[in-house]
């Protein structure tokens, strides 16, 4: 059966990411068939409307989407396109794993943690307006509703039992923010005792993001509001490597949108130089939301594979002191062409390579790391 999948390239790198992910999804031989719709920047000069209605009813009809990332005007403009599609398809879970793979491009190489954030209310429901005509005080109202939470908690430990996670860690503010934080913190508490199997505790965001960049491999699945879960999740994508590998998917009821964590960084657009990686592993998402589970596991591995090499990577992936950068970095389009090479080739049984940093050498720019493989 061919599925029939929407796909938005979107603003700035977009569309470049977008084509790598293409060309890597015909290689995987999963028959799917494109539905492509523009939303955005350039839309919004033709239609009058960042978001027409035919986008939204595609991806309603299709039920699965993959996009681009799309551009938000700073401080006036448009609303969010990105706000706007998942309150209208009532996209309640973002997810978004934080893996290092292969060790390359971070200072934390068993960094493997999932924020699971709630997607349509706290403080980007948009309620938001001026207290006086001068614009001198504003406000933004934080909803937090205890059917939003209670699904988004649910969905975390859900998530933790389906994927053998080990444990779900809450965070939330509710020593400052006593009736929206605690509120929160009151349903998780309810909901983690319908999951005796898997443990649970909660932290306060801003101790939080001090063990996250500590000590980050204690963590597993992390479950928040929506801006704590934006925050986060931006911060545990670069303890993984950055945002050209992070990856995300948001979900609702009958739909699945499946997003990279990154904006549509306008200053490399049509440049063929941004990571296509998010993007790709989006696919793998994508792939196993469908059942396609072997299909899913080569992308991942020819990802893997692709990064430990380091002969075709972008320039994302250099760390300061960086010193094994191959010649120069690769292309986008490059990297989506190796990785759909490599789809057929990587052997599903074979252990994983990692190559394993420590501080002297990620400190010094003269030292090179030594090349140690270990098995997943
Ligand atoms: P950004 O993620 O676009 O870029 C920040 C920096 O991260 C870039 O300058 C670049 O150095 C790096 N980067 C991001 N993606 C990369 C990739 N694939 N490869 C290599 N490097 C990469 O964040 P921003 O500059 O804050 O936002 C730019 C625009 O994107 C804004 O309009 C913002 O609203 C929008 N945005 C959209 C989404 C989305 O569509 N889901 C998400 C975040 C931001």
């Amino acid at each position: 059966m061919t599925h029939r999948i929407t796909m938005i390239p979107g603003d700035g790198i977009g569309p470049e990411v977008t084509a790598a992910t293409r060309v890597v999804a015909e290689a995987t031989g999963v028959p799917i068939e494109w539905e492509v719709v523009e939303a955005g920047e350039k839309v919004m000069a033709k239609e009058g409307t960042p978001l027409p209605a035919y986008v939204l009813e595609s991806i309603r009809k299709n039920k699965i989407a993959i996009k681009g990332p799309i551009t938000t005007p700073i401080g006036s403009g448009f609303r969010s396109v990105n706000v706007a599609i998942r309150q209208e398809l009532d996209l309640f879970a973002a997810v978004r794993p934080a893996r290092a793979i292969a060790g390359e491009g971070t200072r934390y190489p068993d960094v493997d943690l999932v924020v699971v954030r709630e997607g349509t209310e706290g403080l980007y429901s948009g309620v938001e307006h001026w207290v006086d005509r001068d614009h001198s005080a504003g406000e933004t109202v934080n909803i937090i509703t205890r059917k939003a939470s209670e699904r988004i908690c649910r969905f975390a430990f859900d998530y933790a039992v389906s994927n053998n996670r080990r444990k779900v860690t809450a965070v939330h503010k509710a020593n400052i923010m006593k009736v929206t934080g605690g509120l929160f913190q009151e349903v998780f508490r309810q909901v983690a005792k319908g999951y005796p199997d898997i443990p649970s505790e909660e932290r306060l965001v801003d101790n939080m993001c001090m063990q996250l960049v500590k000590k980050p491999e204690e963590y597993d699945v992390i479950v928040t509001t929506n801006l704590f879960g934006d925050i986060l999740s931006d911060l545990c994508a670069g303890l993984a490597g950055g945002l050209g590998v992070a990856p995300g998917a948001v979900f609702g009821k009958d739909v699945a949108l499946f997003e990279p964590v990154h904006g549509s960084a306008p200053k490399y657009a049509g440049q063929d130089k941004a990571d296509p990686v998010a993007e790709i592993l989006c696919l793998e998402m994508l792939l196993r939301h469908l059942g396609y589970k072997e299909a899913a596991e080569r992308v991942f591995r020819a990802v893997w594979e692709t990064i430990y090499e380091k002969k075709v990577v972008t320039y994302d992936l250099a760390l300061p002191g960086y010193t094994l950068w191959p010649t120069k970095p690769s292309k986008c389009s490059e990297v989506g062409r190796e990785i759909a090479r490599k789809i057929k080739e990587v052997d599903l049984d074979a252990p994983l390579k990692r190559r394993e940093w420590t501080n002297a050498s990620i400190a010094t720019t003269e030292n090179l790391v030594t090349d140690k493989v270990l098995e997943e």
